[in-house]
């Protein structure tokens, strides 16, 4: 059997970290080394290394991530169109993955930079 990654530990409660968001697909919580006032990672409990590797059912997870997206946003109050937020997906070196299990990052609270770098 692989080796847990991290995200997977939060999700199965061995390792502590408050959760922002849960449903039946996916679960969030705040980033350690935060890039933004907010910065929110969501992710799905099935292990999905990364976007590219997705297959065709896994078409509810990842409907569900922007779903809990939009959810979270709207509870944080950043949906209004003079405030807002992003999400970013990395997958692989270029983009800058660290963590091989697929995660979203909602960041938000200040002006953001485009392109980004
Ligand atoms: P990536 O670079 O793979 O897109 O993003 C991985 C993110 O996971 C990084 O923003 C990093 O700060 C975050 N991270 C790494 N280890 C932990 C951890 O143990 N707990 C939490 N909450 N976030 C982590």
């Amino acid at each position: 059997m692989s080796k847990k990654t991290i995200f997977q530990k939060i999700i199965d409660r061995e390792i502590p970290a408050p959760l922002v968001y849960e449903d039946d697909l996916v679960a969030a919580f705040n980033d350690i080394n935060p890039v933004a006032p907010t910065h929110i990672l969501i992710v799905p409990k099935k292990v999905i290394p990364r976007v590219g590797e997705a297959v065709a059912e896994d078409q509810a997870t990842l409907g569900a991530l922007l779903l809990a997206a939009g959810k979270i946003a709207d509870k944080l109050g950043v949906t209004a169109r003079d405030k807002g937020f992003r999400l970013v997906i990395n997958h692989g070196r270029d983009a800058g993955e660290s963590v091989p299990h697929l995660h979203v990052h909602l960041l938000a609270g200040r002006r953001l930079e485009w392109p980004p770098g």
